[in-house]
């Protein structure tokens, strides 16, 4: 069966993702089911530049198939913050309860459409003879007014689908694999992987 390297210490993206590739013939490992711990600076400027950074970075270190991910919460009224500073917004350390109170506090006098924002993601394959490939995934809502919801990670509880009358935290983790901009690029990514497995 095919190895390949997920790059990422999360296990709530692991899970995620194991569940959207679970119908193929792959063995998916963690940075620590490989037995890695890299020190990668994500210096890159786009979640798209990120996620390659990764990728190539742990392909060169094992000569594997491996998949990277960046992703992160776009705020419009706050210039798009956190994006790419997503994880370490406010501080790597810092509880999301504390950052998604921060942000509801932001934008206390901000109503309606004002309060756009989106989960964005960009995952790449790096394949062993140096190919890098990308697909993304995006999922437009607003800042809730409230924390809601106990599902998912992150910025979940704040972040609200009109669409469903919910936070992505109050979604069950299938309705959030279906519908999430990691869903949808892992979706993508997996139709790359069905070829280069074959
Ligand atoms: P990354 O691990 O560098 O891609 O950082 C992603 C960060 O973006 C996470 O630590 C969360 O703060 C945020 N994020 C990305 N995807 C989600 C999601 O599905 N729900 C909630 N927060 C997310």
């Amino acid at each position: 069966m095919r190895k390949i390297i997920f790059a990422t210490t999360n296990e709530g993206k692991m899970d995620e993702i194991r569940e959207i590739l679970k119908d193929m013939d792959i063995e998916l490992l963690s940075l620590k089911d490989a037995g890695l711990d890299p020190d990668i600076v994500e210096n890159g400027k786009t979640f798209e530049e990120n996620a390659i950074i990764k990728a190539k970075a742990v392909m060169e270190m094992t000569g594997k198939m491996v998949l990277a991910d960046d992703s992160g919460l776009e705020v419009d009224y706050l210039n798009k913050a956190p994006g790419i500073y997503s994880a370490r917004f406010l501080g790597v350390d810092t509880p999301y309860s504390i950052k998604n109170h921060y942000i509801l506090d932001q934008l206390r006098n901000v109503k309606g459409k004002d309060r756009s924002a989106r989960f964005v993601c960009v995952i790449a394959l790096a394949l062993p003879k140096g190919e890098i490939i990308t697909r993304s995934g995006v999922v437009e809502g607003v800042i809730a007014d409230k924390i809601s919801g106990a599902n998912g990670f992150g910025y979940d509880p704040i972040f609200y689908l009109p669409e469903y009358q919910c936070t992505t935290a109050e979604l069950s983790p299938e309705h959030k694999n279906k519908i999430s901009h990691r869903g949808i690029a892992l979706s993508a990514m997996k139709e790359v992987l069905k070829k280069h497995i074959s």
